[in-house]
């Protein structure tokens, strides 16, 4: 049976190294400060935001907390966002993604100054990323990453399989497992790849980011390796008050028998996002000093 990772723990560490480097900012009169501009009522992205600016204030930084209407045009978004690249007491800007329809997306994010760009998407910081450069790495790989380190899983040397190529998620993991001080083999799984059970059991390290409930099934996970489950789905549950519950990708119960480590989901890589998040706005409001 795996070591089943606690996410919330090891997100909660993370949370309070945040706090304290922002208490010895504060000494410095600087409070970290975050702009979180949310475009529309999706639900949630609503809930996301909340979470994320709860976070921030137990921390002791600022949330400067941005509400737009669905109907707000691409032009004003882009001048909301050069001012707040101006505005020196801001020192990270995210934008809650997705945006409504009729914005595109890559002209916000390529909007952001690239100092303040604490998820990480702008063109500069992948591009610093896949360099191996410093920069911002987006939170939920780099999330990832801080599990498995601090469960001591071992990468150098280890296969990992990442099972999706996202912008957010996928991709960046995969450039920074590459990365020569973490020096794992990467082999990046898509819906292209045609027999995933093929790759996925050859995995020391299973990195399921699909967004597929129950994609990985225990025939394809090999004896011993430590699964990361990425995905977040929401399944119908009648028994739930909600009306549904969440789901990874990972089938929990089979792979669990089979791994030596997993997370859950929820209670997993989820913490680990916003914990990431408040790390990079630290680092972004220390870099600023
Ligand atoms: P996404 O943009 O939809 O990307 C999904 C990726 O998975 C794509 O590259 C897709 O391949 C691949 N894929 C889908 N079905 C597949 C299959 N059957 N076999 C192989 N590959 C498959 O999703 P995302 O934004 O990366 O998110 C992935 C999951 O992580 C979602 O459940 C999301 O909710 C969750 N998530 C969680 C957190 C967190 O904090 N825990 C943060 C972000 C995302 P193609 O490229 O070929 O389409």
């Amino acid at each position: 049976m795996a070591i089943i990772i606690d996410g919330k723990t090891i997100a909660g560490k993370k949370r309070e190294e945040a706090a304290s480097r922002t208490a010895a900012l504060k000494k410095k009169g600087v409070t970290p400060c975050l702009a979180v501009v949310l475009a529309g009522e999706d639900p949630a992205s609503v809930s996301y935001v909340t979470a994320k600016e709860k976070a921030l204030l137990e921390a002791g930084m600022e949330s400067r907390d941005i509400r737009l209407p669905a109907a707000v045009s691409e032009e004003e978004l882009l001048a909301l966002v050069n001012s707040l690249n101006r505005d020196v007491s801001v020192h990270g800007i995210l934008v809650q993604l997705p945006l409504p329809a009729h914005i595109r997306e890559d002209r916000v994010i390529t909007a952001i100054d690239p100092a303040k760009d604490v998820d990480g998407f702008h063109p500069v910081s992948v591009g610093n990323l896949i360099l191996g450069r410093p920069g911002f790495i987006p939170c939920t790989p780099n999330g990832v990453l801080a599990l498995l380190e601090e469960m001591r899983i071992p990468t150098a040397g280890a296969h990992a399989v990442v099972v999706g190529r996202s912008n957010i998620v996928g991709r960046p993991l995969a450039n920074l497992l590459v990365r020569k001080e973490i020096n794992a083999t990467v082999t990046v799984c898509h819906t292209g790849s045609g027999d995933l059970g093929l790759y996925t059991r050859q995995a020391d390290i299973l990195i399921a980011a699909a967004g597929k409930p129950g994609l990985i099934t225990a025939d394809m996970v090999k004896e011993g390796a430590a699964v990361i489950d990425v995905g977040v789905n929401r399944v119908p549950d009648t028994s739930a008050k909600k009306g549904f519950r969440l789901k990874g990708d990972a089938d929990f119960d089979t792979v669990a028998e089979k791994a030596s480590y997993i997370t859950p989901v929820p209670g997993g890589v989820g913490p680990m996002t916003i914990a990431m998040l408040l790390l990079n706005v630290v680092s972004a409001a220390e870099n600023s000093v």
